[in-house]
Formats: structure tokens, sequence, C-alpha cells
């Protein structure tokens, strides 16, 4: 199916708008992300500009928005640089100068034409007695009624308001009427208008309650996005549910053996998560799950065993880790667990060239390795597996949609399992990971110690290091986290180098130095004398964010911590408490701090529940930022803002559900209005999963 028709002219180019020329085309790139006339149409006011007062010049009270017809007298140009050029105008009671600086004569001359009738806007100032309006906006010729009150939107340099609100209001002359695609009792029951009437009146706000974001135009908009996501996953998710699974014992041999050598007993959060996976794995359609459980809460052995199901079953298993680091711990960790049981594995990295990789690649092929760990090395297209049954993808928020399927791909039907220690507020888990079914570890191995968080003002960082002395020399182990700066990795490898240098002065060579611009196996020389207990202090970038395991640490410094997320803040504390000893988070900050900085350092210090640590960073910086954009499989929404629409987007998902099991193919009157729904949000991609299905 191509686009429906109904909607080309919302994928024009802006280029069709009047008033939108080759220069300013690119400026509206930039400031709408891409070029469509409905990418401009989905650009929201912001503000109203009130116009209402429209005193005749004599009665124009200083300071105020006043809009005032007049008529041009004469041009007073600039007689130096940086004088200003002036345009005297009259009305019946009296004069008005408008007051321009860097002017040119002849523009000016061709805006406001001597003897012309004009209406002007703008504050009212008062110079030597007389009332003049700095830069004032031309609204219009004198003979139509100016608008009252005008929308004002974000800008970027080269669109100017006036720039913008024209294309604007041409774009809304392309905006076709589209077939309904709502339920009509929920349309009815919210009071939503049709979907053109909608966005005219988002564009034509007449009060400050206009721009609320749960405005029944807002609300009706912002829904159509989230069925049309929710819509798009359910339609995956029903497709890859019919893809043909493996459905293989759950108790077999090793699975049992390896049960019984555990030198722990598994907690019940554990134990049901097990029989979740057992459930999808002995079924014949494919498991897709996820895994989400805190840092701390045991996945890596809930992997661990549900791999045995395949190979108990005679086929291959692989685990992907999204840093070089931590597959090598992933390996080094389940070799002890398994290796006694017999059990051939691999690890396969960026690191491996060569002859080295060939003969790993070899391994995977002819079956030789029936664990494989490794890193996005594992997706690539020359890897192929002999009978790939089951796939775990570790920390999966720093790997996106496409790679989840890339790697279950590599065999038929190949049971995903998906793990990640970044709770997910339950709006972001819809939409990033909607096609899944979840399962959560929400119970910590016994035995584990609260952590101490504390705040400190980098004013008082001598003292923090006089503290760190004495635990120094009582052995304990402390990691040293500098933030990332600016995004860029080099910056951010000078903080790290600069404050190693500090500390090295210091504490000499007890301090190390770990950064993503390190060679592997620099990486894992320094890891190895952290954990052997060599160095005391480990100054990082944020790379040993995620996973990495030494119980032996048990201080925790993170130094500009007002910059880091909350979720990642609670990622790096739970580096320590992983032992048996107490231990400390310390978070430094440059003070003042904003308000809502301080709310949010204010919570890590009270809690260290993750869920509710990322329920208030949704809330307090909105979706965006939460998982760190980018990388996290959010969709970027035009209309839909999840810390303040999720129950919208919920509402979604029912509706979407319901879709599907009455109309899957999308054939019936409110299902072809549905693919238009769909292929205005989500184009192609939508469209492939319903032609599949
Ligand atoms: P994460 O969920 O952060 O990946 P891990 O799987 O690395 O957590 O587990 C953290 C630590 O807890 C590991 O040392 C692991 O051996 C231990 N562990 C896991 N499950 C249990 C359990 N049921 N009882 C005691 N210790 C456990
Ligand atoms: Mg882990």
């Amino acid at each position: 199916m191509s686009r429906p028709f109904i909607l080309d002219p919302l994928f024009r180019n802006l280029k069709a708008l009047s008033g939108v020329g080759p220069r300013t085309l690119k400026h509206f790139e930039r400031l709408i992300n891409d070029e469509r006339i409905f990418d401009l149409l989905a650009h929201k006011p912001i503000e109203l500009i009130d116009r209402s007062y429209t005193p005749t010049i004599a009665e124009a009270e200083a300071g105020r928005l006043a809009t005032i017809k007049v008529q041009v007298l004469k041009h007073t140009p600039a007689v130096r640089r940086n004088l200003p050029y002036r345009v005297r105008c009259k009305d019946d009671t009296g004069t008005l100068d408008l007051v321009f600086f860097r002017a040119y004569q002849e523009y000016m001359m061709t805006q406001y034409p001597i003897g012309e009738g004009l209406i002007v806007s703008g504050k009212i100032d008062v110079y030597r007695d007389h009332p003049q309006i700095v830069h004032p906006e031309l609204i219009g010729d004198g003979t139509g009624e100016a608008p009252k009150i005008e929308p004002v939107y974000p800008l970027t340099q080269g669109i100017s308001h006036k720039v913008l609100l024209k294309a604007l209001r041409s774009a809304l002359g392309f905006a076709p009427k589209l077939p309904e695609w709502l339920d009509p009792e929920y349309k009815k029951k919210n009071k939503w208008p049709d979907w053109n009437k909608a966005l005219e009146t988002l564009h034509a706000p007449q009060s400050q309650e206009d721009l609320d974001p749960n405005t029944s135009v807002r609300s009706r908009l912002a829904y159509d996005e989230c069925l049309a996501n929710q819509l798009t996953i359910a339609l995956m998710r029903h497709r890859q549910k019919k893809l043909h699974g493996i459905s293989y014992t759950t108790d077999g041999p090793l699975k049992t053996k390896l049960l019984s050598v555990l030198p722990f007993s598994l907690t019940g959060a554990q134990i049901r998560t097990l029989k979740e996976i057992d459930t999808d794995i002995s079924s014949k359609s494919r498991m897709m799950r996820l895994l989400q459980g805190d840092v701390g809460s045991g996945k890596t052995i809930v992997a661990a065993l549900s791999m045995m199901n395949a190979l108990d079953s005679g086929m291959q298993a692989a685990m992907m880790a999204p840093t070089e680091i931590l597959a090598r711990q992933h390996y080094d960790s389940l070799k002890t667990l398994f290796e006694p049981l017999g059990i051939r594995m691999i690890c396969l990295t960026g690191r491996n060239k060569g002859k080295e990789r060939d003969i790993l690649t070899g391994q995977i092929k002819n079956g030789a390795a029936q664990i494989i760990i490794g890193t996005h090395a594992l997706f690539q297209d020359s890897i192929e597996f002999q009978n790939l049954g089951f796939a775990v993808i570790d920390e999966q928020h720093r790997f996106g949609v496409d790679q989840r399927l890339k790697l279950s791909n590599k065999g038929k039907g190949v049971d995903v399992l998906v793990m990640t220690a970044t709770p997910i507020p339950r709006t972001l888990a819809l939409t990033s990971y909607g096609d899944l079914d979840v399962s959560v570890l929400d119970e910590k191995p016994p035995g584990r110690k609260p952590i101490d968080t504390l705040l400190f003002t980098t004013e008082k960082i001598q003292e923090m290091i006089e503290g760190l002395k004495r635990q120094i020399e009582k052995g304990a182990r402390i990691y040293w986290v500098c933030p990332l700066v600016e995004e860029s990795n080099i910056l951010d490898v000078t903080a790290a180098e600069e404050r190693f240098q500090i500390l090295e002065s210091i504490f000499g060579e007890k301090v190390g130095l770990i950064h993503g611009r390190m060679k592997p196996d620099e990486k894992d020389t320094i890891m190895q004398k952290f954990m052997g207990g060599d160095l005391s202090i480990l100054v990082a970038t944020t790379v040993i964010e995620v996973g990495v395991n030494v119980p032996e640490a048990t201080i925790m410094v993170i130094e500009s911590a007002e910059r880091f997320g909350l979720a990642q803040l609670h990622q790096l504390r739970g580096r320590v408490g992983r032992g048996g000893d107490k231990s400390y988070c310390f978070l430094l900050y440059k003070s003042p701090l904003s308000q809502t900085a301080r709310e949010r350092l204010s919570i890590m210090r009270e809690t260290e529940d993750g869920f509710l640590i990322s329920e208030k960073d949704l809330e307090l910086r909105g979706s965006g930022d939460v998982l760190g954009t980018k990388q996290s499989g959010v969709p970027e929404f035009k209309f839909v803002d999840l810390a303040i629409h999720g129950t919208l987007l919920a509402a979604a998902r029912d509706d979407a559900k319901l879709i599907i099991q009455k109309d899957v193919k999308l054939t019936t009157p409110r299902g072809e209005a549905l693919r238009t729904l769909l292929y205005l949000y989500e184009g192609d991609q939508a469209i492939q999963y319903l032609q599949g299905g």
C-alpha cells in the first residue's frame, strides 16, 4: 500500500508555502527538523500576543502593547550609524514615530510608503514627550481588520515571527479534511473536535488557557499520535507472535544441574520470572520479553538459567552486552558457572580481529560454541549461527529497537529476552517496549545494606578528600565518576584526566583512570587492578555506568551530579552496595543549584527505589531526557508529552488492542481511516507491518 493520496498536501515540501524560499527553507528545516508541511503544522504556539488594545495615538498609554491605524507622513533616515531611522505617522489625534535601528532606506520605503494607511503594533514608548514604537510589527495595510490575538511560536535565527505566521497560515490552507479514525463514542465523550478543526484551533489560540497541553484540541492531536504509535506496536507484536517460534523443553539436564549447583537460593521474583519465561519458551509462539530489574536484582542468573533451555534442546544461546567491559565481565562470571557443566562458550567483541575472529566466527557457525557472549559484533552481517534459539540482550536501553530485531533475526523464531536495569516509567515502557511482554524483578537478593547518599558542594571537595583518605587507609575501594562534558568524548576525557592528576598527586599510585577512548586491553588491565585491590580509586567517565560488578567497592563519588539524569545517577550508585559492607554515594554539585536540580538531587538522597526515581525524573525533566533520548528507542513525538499525556497513551493502547482483535487487516471504514492515521505519523514503517500481517 502506498501513501493515501489524501495526505499528499501534508507531505509536500515547505517550499510550496507562501513566503518560503530556498534560503528560509533551510532555516525552517532547522527549526522543525523536517521539511514537510505537516511538520510545520505540528509546530505548536507557546505564547500569545494580545493585540486587542487599539487606541488612537492620543489615547495610547506608555508601556502598553498597542495596535494603531496610522498614515505614513515622512521618513528620516539615520544620520549616523548608531542613530535610528524614524518613520513619522499620524492619525486624527496626533503623531507617532516608528523607530528602527540599522534600517535600509530603500527597504523602508517599500514597507512604509508615504501617504499609505497601515496598522502597526508594538509597545508605546515616550521619547522627549513624543510617543514612539521601537521596531513595530507591521500588521496590515489599514483596510482589513488586524487579528486581535496572535500566536507566538518558538523561532530560530533567520525566521521571524512574521515569516513563521505567514508560512503557517499558508500551511493551514493545505490541511485536507481527513476521514475520522477515532471511535465515535470515545470522541464524543471527550468532546474532541475533528482533526481538521483541531489543527486550525491549535494555531488560533484565543487565551492563555488554549495553550494548555490538556485542551480538547491538544488532547485530540496527542491522542491521534498515541493511537498511531500503539497501533503500530500492536501490529508489530501481532506479526511477531505469528512468526513461528521454537518450542523446547524447560527442565532438561543442564538446567537442572545448574539449579542444583547455585551457591544461593533464588529470590521469589527470580522464580516467578523464570516461570514466565518457561511458559513462553515451551509455547509455539515466539518469546519477546523484557526483564526489568533494578541494579543488583539478579538478572544475570535468570538469563543464564533461561539459556540452558536452548542448550538442552540442542540449540545455541547468545547474550549481547552494550560494552566490551560488560561482555567480558559476563563471560568471566558465566564461565565459572558453565564450564564445570561442560558447556562450550566463547566471547566475541570488536577486539577480536583477523585470524582470531575467524576462528570464533567459525565456532559460531559450526556449532562448536554453544553459548556466545558479545557486543554489537554479534549482529554484524558476517556472523552466522548454526542454530540460534535464544538471545539475551543486556541493558537494552543502550540498543535501538532495530538492533534488537537484527540479533533475533540471526535464527528462525529466536526467543528474545531483553534485560534492562533502567527502571522505565510505565508510559515510556508502552512506547519503547510496547511490543514486549514484561517481567519485573522487584525483589533484591537478601543481605543488601542501604547506601547512604550525601550531597556536597564542590567547595567542600577538600573535606571530602580528607574523609576518603581515612577510608582508603582502611582498605576502601572508590569509584570517582566525572561527567560527560557537552556530549563530547574528548572534553569528557580531559575532565577525567585532570581529576586523575589531582587525585594522583594526593594518593599516588593507588589511583587509576579509565575512559571510553582507551584501548580495550588497557581498560581491562585497569579494571583488573581495581578488582584485585591494587587500585583504591578508579577515576572514570560514565563508561562504568552499566553493569560493572566489583563487590568490594563501597564508595561512589559523582562529580557535577546535577548534570546527570536521575536514572543515570541511580545506575552509577548501583555500582556500590554490592558486597557485605556499608556503602556511600557522594554527589558533588556546583552551587547554586536551580530549583529543579535541587529537587532532583534530593530525590536521590531520599530513595533507592529505581522506579520511583524514574517516575520523578519523567515528571521533572520530561520524557526526552529520561533515558538519554536518542539511544533510548523512545519515539520523538510531535504532539505528545509523555509526562503529561500518559493516560491518553494507555487509552490508545487499549483502543489499539481492540482494533487488532476486530479488524487486524484494517479493512472496515474505520480501519481505512486508521490507515491514513498510521501513514500520517508512522509512514511506510507501519504500513509494512500491515502487509506482512
Ligand atoms: P543485575 O540485575 O544488576 O544484573 P546481577 O545479576 O549482576 O544483578 O546480580 C548481582 C549479584 O547478586 C551477583 O553477584 C549475583 O551473583 C548475586 N545474586 C543474584 N541472585 C541472587 C540470589 N538469589 N541470592 C543471592 N545473591 C544473588
Ligand atoms: Mg546486569
